[in-house]
């Protein structure tokens, strides 16, 4: 039976129509994961379990009644979501023999809407980073360009899908872990708002920020993905009580218009890619001309937004990592040990990588009784400023568009001697986690270096049906081919 991959409404229809089977999907997958081996994206593959449930849902098949949601839907899940009896390791050291007691709430609503889980996916430890490079398992690599990283800290879960190797995958998105990647690797990225998918059996980096979100080739399937995860958990305390509402994949037979602002700081910013800006200069006339608003609104925090960012999670992540201490969680040591200190040390210090450390130091540090004001209180101050300009922003426009990164993929090992440079690149992508938005990166444009980028689209809190059309109007079509 032949398989080919398009979206998960054409996979259906092929089921329905038997041409196609979940176990050729399953065997499809496994041969071109072996074939793109190189890529280094998933960490774990469970190809003889997934072939198995493959096999299982075709022989369980009832033709009298529609498909679920997700039905034969073969995903990867990236390596920080608890996904039980398998390995989790949060691409580190500190958690490589580390197996899940318990499934995530996102992947077990996946598995309940009849989707297979291929494997983990490769991720910058603990998710830390924009470009893969920090995880234990080695660099991810991008697929249009293997001399490029894949972007982070989701780097496995975008090369997945960019590359074929599964139809869908779930990332986290603390900072711009799903947008990032996906703009790099020119798929579809989406960051949903903060508390509209259960963060229950996500391994936490800053719990303030982190989001679950999805990767896939076309607006239609993230959607779907969305509508199956999200939703009230009464496991996660943060996650909202308000019901998914309905998404259609159906584009309104008129074409709608929108009103988009975009941040004017944004397009002026001097480390922002000339291509880049001069294309999106060019689309926003486009929309103009297709009846579309697009005004520029002044903006005065774009300077401050990074080290906001990079306080408050720095922080929390400091408290957070702090159950990795080879008592309770993670690496041990084989000593000998002076004391208990002296165990705690040698455990952290071998088993967290140099990223997550300078982090865990950064974080200690504003915390710390004689500067936690002039950091700490200082950046919770700043985030609300963000909040209340973004709200009034939002308040007359459907939308905020923007750059999602100020480049293309960077090279392997470019940005590694400077984290200052690479947290910079994470501009615009932090925006939308420090006001808790729901966010969508659209891979729109290819450069003139041939690597792919898109723009971002930002609504109002809680409005994933909004940004769902506004995404479906932008990027009608699929676009990994
Ligand atoms: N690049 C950002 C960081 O390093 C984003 C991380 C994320 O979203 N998990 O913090």
């Amino acid at each position: 039976m032949s398989f080919h991959f398009s979206t998960i409404a054409q996979y259906h229809q092929q089921l329905l129509a038997g041409t196609t089977s979940c176990t050729a999907a399953v065997q499809h997958y496994t041969q071109r994961i072996a074939q793109f081996k190189h890529l280094n994206a998933f960490t774990q593959v469970y190809d003889t379990e997934a072939l198995a449930a493959a096999a299982q849902l075709d022989a369980q098949r009832d033709s009298t009644q529609p498909l679920p949601p997700l039905y034969g839907v073969v995903v990867g899940i990236k390596d920080v979501l608890n996904y039980s009896g398998h390995q989790v390791s949060a691409g580190s050291h500190m958690l490589r023999h580390y197996t899940a007691t318990y499934t995530a709430t996102a992947v077990q609503r996946l598995l309940q809407a009849g989707a297979i889980v291929m494997g983990m996916c490769n991720c910058d430890e603990f998710a830390m980073g924009s470009t893969n490079e920090n995880s234990a398992y080695g660099p991810v690599l991008n697929a249009a360009d293997n001399s490029k990283v894949s972007g982070g800290s989701s780097g496995g879960s975008a090369v997945a899908v960019q590359a074929g190797l599964c139809m869908v995958s779930l990332g986290s998105d603390t900072g711009g872990s799903v947008r990032q990647p996906a703009d790099f690797c020119g798929v579809v990225g989406l960051k949903p708002t903060y508390g509209r998918i259960s963060r229950y059996g996500l391994i936490a980096y800053a719990s303030s920020f982190d989001q679950v979100g999805i990767f896939a080739t076309n607006v239609a399937d993230a959607g779907l993905v969305l509508q199956c995860i999200a939703g009230p958990d009464a496991l996660d305390g943060t996650c909202s009580p308000l019901p998914m509402p309905q998404l259609s994949t159906a584009l309104p037979a008129a074409q709608p218009t929108y009103r988009f602002a975009y941040l004017e700081p944004t397009l002026s910013l001097p480390g922002l890619d000339p291509h880049i800006k001069t294309t999106i200069q060019t689309y926003f006339a486009q929309l103009q001309a297709q009846g579309h608003v697009v005004d520029a609104v002044p903006f005065n925090l774009l300077d401050y937004i990074v080290p906001t960012y990079y306080v408050l999670t720095t922080a929390e992540a400091s408290s957070n990592l702090g159950r990795y201490d080879g008592v309770r969680f993670g690496h041990r040591a084989s000593g000998p040990f002076k004391n208990l200190t002296d165990y705690y040390l040698q455990n952290r210090s071998q088993g967290f990588g140099p990223e997550v450390k300078r982090r865990i130091m950064l974080g200690s540090f504003v915390l710390s009784a004689g500067f936690y004001d002039a950091y700490f209180t200082k950046a919770q101050q700043v985030r609300q400023l963000i909040c209340q300009q973004t709200h009034t922003i939002l308040s007359s426009y459907d939308a905020i568009l923007m750059p999602v990164s100020p480049t293309t993929a960077f090279g392997l090992g470019e940005k590694m001697a400077d984290p200052i440079a690479m947290y910079l690149a994470d501009i615009y992508t932090v925006f939308a986690n420090l006001a808790g938005l729901p966010a969508m990166a659209l891979p729109l444009f290819t450069h003139a270096n041939g690597m792919p980028f898109g723009i971002q689209v930002l609504t109002n809190a809680w409005k994933e049906l909004l940004l769902h059309q506004i995404s479906m109007t932008l990027l009608p079509e699929k676009t990994v081919k």
